[in-house]
């Protein structure tokens, strides 16, 4: 709160020199900090590269973002009166991190709130709070005054939880799970004694995402789009496809293919540059992972999971599963779980394939390989997801390019690494001078 006014007052050019600073240091420290997420969540090179290279991206998408709201908007003039419309910071940031995306997710809400002029405590999700830490270091060495970004880890349910209370906090920016999101997006709407102001929120949420498989469909990029989108970071991203729907003329062969080639898979050591598929992120994943599995088992058929021989017996490792012949009430028909388990639906039409998508709770990404651009045209218009992916794998947005983010219960609609998210972090201010009379000068 000290550190606030100042920061504010900072020169918008000193801001974002610091933060263009940062991307040069992470740019320098590139595999390092890879190397510092293969060890802390079990990343792959090259999903563990692209978390670093998006959090660059980042830090410099914000800068120049910033730069072009800094004149305001344009208001209409007419003589004798003069209005602007500028932006001006919110105050205290919480920056509520989760830890799949440690270096990106954390570094992008944190970028886009210091860029905007407010200051940033941060609070890493407990399984990357050494990521976090690197983060802070750098912005810090970057020039971030130590009052301006704060390393806060601990425990969610007790230090994000009291940072999301305390009545100094003006905005929370969290990125996590839908229950800890609609908890946030709860607590948010009380103003406790003292409290001069309505919290604002940003929450990012989870999905339960799917990839629609046409009848015309390109099955090698079918395949090879599922299998990356549904195994790779052995599923625990908030954008995987858990849910592959597929048109009953191709669903025979397309099954057997994606059953092939993810029996290929390489699972292990994630620092091993040919593994595929590293371990998930902590044992009570492992659990929960197998727990589904076993429950599928009963009432569905499990078309394949990885032979025990392959999966590396320390650490907690989960090998890729496909689900089929399952009801599309069933739990794990439409609730996100974070693990290499991949659901397949069987439908007869293109209109039954867009309904079975859309009936989940979720809006985050969707995907959608078909031939037919009247078919394309129809997902766009009816597909109801933030982030829609044709012909293409559905996970891996690039800042600026894809920006990214869910509505429904994955999120409030707000597209992150977007033209729109500085906003989230500002208020406008409109100001109307008489420049009539008492001698002020006409412009
Ligand atoms: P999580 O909700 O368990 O934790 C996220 C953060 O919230 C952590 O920092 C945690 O410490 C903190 N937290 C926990 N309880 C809290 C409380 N009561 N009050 C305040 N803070 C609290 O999520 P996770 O396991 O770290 O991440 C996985 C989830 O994140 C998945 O649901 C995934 O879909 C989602 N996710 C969404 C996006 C997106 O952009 N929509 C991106 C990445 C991850």
């Amino acid at each position: 709160d000290a550190a606030q006014p100042r920061w504010a007052r900072t020169p918008l050019s000193e801001r974002v020199a610091c933060l263009r600073r940062a991307a040069g240091l992470m740019r320098a420290r590139r595999f390092a900090l890879a190397a510092w997420e293969i060890l802390e969540v079990g990343k792959t090179w090259r999903e563990a590269d692209a978390d670093v290279v998006e959090a660059i991206d980042a830090l410099e998408y914000y800068s120049h973002g910033m730069e072009s709201l800094t004149q305001g908007k344009p208001l209409p003039q007419v003589p004798g009166e003069r209005n602007a419309y500028r932006y001006v910071p919110r105050g205290v940031a919480v920056v509520i991190a989760p830890w799949n995306f440690p270096a990106a997710i954390l570094t992008g809400m944190a970028s886009a709130a210091l860029a905007a002029g407010n200051v940033v405590i941060v609070k890493p999700a407990e399984q990357s709070s050494v990521m976090a830490a690197l983060v802070v270091q750098i912005l810090r060495k970057a020039g971030v005054p130590p009052g301006v970004v704060q390393y806060l880890p601990g425990w969610g349910h007790e230090v994000g939880a009291a940072l999301v209370r305390h009545p100094g906090t003006r905005t929370i920016l969290f990125t996590g799970s839908k229950a800890v999101g609609l908890s946030i997006v709860q607590a948010c709407g009380y103003v406790g004694a003292g409290q001069r102001f309505v919290k604002h929120v940003i929450t990012e949420m989870g999905g339960k995402n799917a990839l629609i498989v046409d009848e015309d469909a390109d099955l090698d990029a079918a395949v090879h789009g599922t299998l990356v989108s549904a195994f790779g970071y052995a599923g625990q991203k908030c954008s995987a496809a858990s849910r592959a729907i597929v048109h009953e003329t191709v669903y025979d062969r397309f099954l057997e293919r994606l059953i092939q080639a993810t029996d290929r898979l390489v699972i292990g050591d994630p620092s091993d540059p040919a593994t595929d598929l590293g371990p998930l992120i902590e044992e009570a994943a492992q659990r929960r992972l197998k727990e589904a599995v076993t429950q599928a088992g009963e009432t569905a058929t499990v078309a394949y999971t990885a032979p025990a021989a392959r999966i590396p017996p320390q650490g907690y490792f989960v090998g890729p599963t496909i689900v089929t012949e399952l009801a599309p009430q069933h739990p794990l028909a439409r609730e996100e779980l974070f693990g290499p388990l991949l659901v397949v639906f069987r439908v007869r039409s293109f209109d039954e394939a867009l309904a079975l998508a859309n009936d989940t709770e979720y809006a985050l990404t969707g995907g959608v390989y078909s031939r037919s651009p009247s078919h394309i045209e129809r997902a766009i218009q009816a597909f109801d997801v933030g982030n829609l992916y044709v012909n293409r794998q559905m996970t891996g947005a690039i800042v600026g390019r894809q920006p990214f983010g869910g509505h429904r219960l994955s999120g409030l609609g707000t597209k992150a690494g977007g033209p729109d998210y500085l906003l989230q972090v500002l208020l406008p201010k409109t100001v109307c001078v008489n420049t009539a009379r008492h001698g002020m000068p006409l412009e």
